[in-house]
């Protein structure tokens, strides 16, 4: 079988990080920047960086409905961190002017985490992935303050979920690109 081909949405943020957790898991990555990229994507990463301005440059790009197009149409995504932010239904504490594609039935609360841990490591027990604890990087990460009746959580922090599934969409409020830990981009990946 031909490697899937996955998009990382390659605006802002860690998208190398990604491009080389794919190529590592046998994934064909294609970096995403104008409309005509979306076409023949199996999937789409939607990496960590800056929600706002993401979500300035998709619209400006012109990408932001062709991403919401395929979204819609159930193609499978994983976002981590920003990426998370711009797949939730509703997003508080964002720019007045900042979209979301409303893909996975989350509020997420952009920085909730606050000032004094804005950015901490965890290992992060997911049944999904095994026995072995995830090292999850959080840096400046949104809180999940709602998931919606059809949304699966994989793991949480101190009651709140990080780690969320929807059907063929994957949201994590950490960074596992940054990690060296390649399962959960094998996961997703295996799903596709
Ligand atoms: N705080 C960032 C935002 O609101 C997310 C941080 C990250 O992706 N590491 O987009």
């Amino acid at each position: 079988m031909a490697a899937q081909k996955v998009g990382v949405l390659a605006l802002q943020g860690d998208v190398a990080e990604h491009v080389a957790a794919l190529v590592a898991v046998g994934a064909h990555p294609v970096e995403v920047r104008a409309p005509e990229d979306v076409a023949g994507l199996d999937a789409l990463v939607l990496p960590g960086g800056e929600s706002t301005a993401i979500s300035r440059l998709l619209e400006s790009s012109g990408l932001f409905d062709a991403v919401g197009e395929r979204l819609a149409g159930g193609m499978p995504a994983f976002g981590t961190c920003a990426g998370m932010i711009l797949l939730a239904s509703q997003v508080v504490d964002g720019r007045p002017d900042q979209r979301s594609f409303g893909a996975i039935d989350v509020v997420v609360r952009r920085n909730g985490y606050g000032r004094q841990v804005d950015s901490f490591e965890q290992a992060l027990p997911v049944r999904a992935l095994g026995a072995e604890p995830l090292e999850a990087v959080f840096i400046r990460a949104p809180v999940v303050e709602r998931a919606g009746p059809d949304v699966e959580v994989l793991a949480e922090v101190g009651g709140s979920p990080v780690l969320c599934r929807q059907g063929p969409v994957l949201v994590a409020a950490f960074h596992p690109e940054l990690s060296g830990d390649l399962r959960l981009h094998r996961l997703f990946v295996g799903e596709c």
